[in-house]
């Protein structure tokens, strides 16, 4: 794929992102080993990570996907997600592991945490590719984390900006250009 025009530089390279990848399913496969757990990915942004990470885990596992919405008030960060597509499994008394490309305010984590924790799992923790921890506003922090990126907008390996970059095989930042005109409001891409 050539270089796109909107990128202003590679973050994480593919070697970067297999071998953390590698490391995380390490850690997950000792938590989890005999646990049958269920990974939930986040749509749309999980799914590349999602289908590498549950490749390096020899091990019993289901995987889903849920749909969110953004928060409803964007402006003020203040609204719930909304389930725009539940998952199919019951997940009471099971282990639940929530996978998401990347947290940012940690808003939607918060909310989908609430909503799957009322589902009585027998655990609930959330394993993250990428964290911008400055720009929090909650106290979601990740059981399993890949890198800590600065406060840019990151496209590629799931990550779209306008639905375009998911098929990166890497992990770029957008030109600041191209990132205002997002006016600072992130898309889900959901
Ligand atoms: P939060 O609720 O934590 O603020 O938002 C998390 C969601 O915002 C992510 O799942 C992702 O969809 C989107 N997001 C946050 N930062 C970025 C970014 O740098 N690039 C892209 N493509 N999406 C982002």
């Amino acid at each position: 794929m050539p270089w796109p025009e909107e990128l202003e530089r590679v973050l994480l390279t593919q070697k970067q992102l297999e071998d953390k990848i590698a490391e995380l399913a390490a850690q997950i496969y000792r938590d989890y080993a005999n646990k049958n757990p269920v990974l939930i990915g986040i749509l749309t942004g999980a799914i590349v990570f999602m289908a590498d990470l549950i490749r390096a885990l020899p091990m019993d596992l289901s995987i889903d996907f849920i749909s969110v919405s953004s928060y409803e008030d964007a402006t003020t960060h203040s609204g719930r997600v909304r389930v725009l597509k539940d998952c199919s499994h019951d997940i009471r008394g099971r282990h639940v592991l929530i996978v998401e490309d990347i947290v940012d305010t940690g808003l939607t984590l918060q909310h989908l945490r609430h909503i799957l924790q009322d589902r009585q799992p027998a655990s609930l923790r959330l394993c993250c590719l990428l964290d911008k921890p400055s720009r929090r506003r909650t106290n979601v922090t990740a059981d399993y984390l890949g890198f800590e990126v600065p406060d840019e907008f990151v496209v590629g390996y799931g990550l779209d900006y306008a639905e375009k970059y998911r098929n990166l095989p890497y992990v770029g930042v957008l030109k600041e250009d191209a990132y205002r005109k997002t006016c600072g409001v992130n898309s889900r891409g959901a």
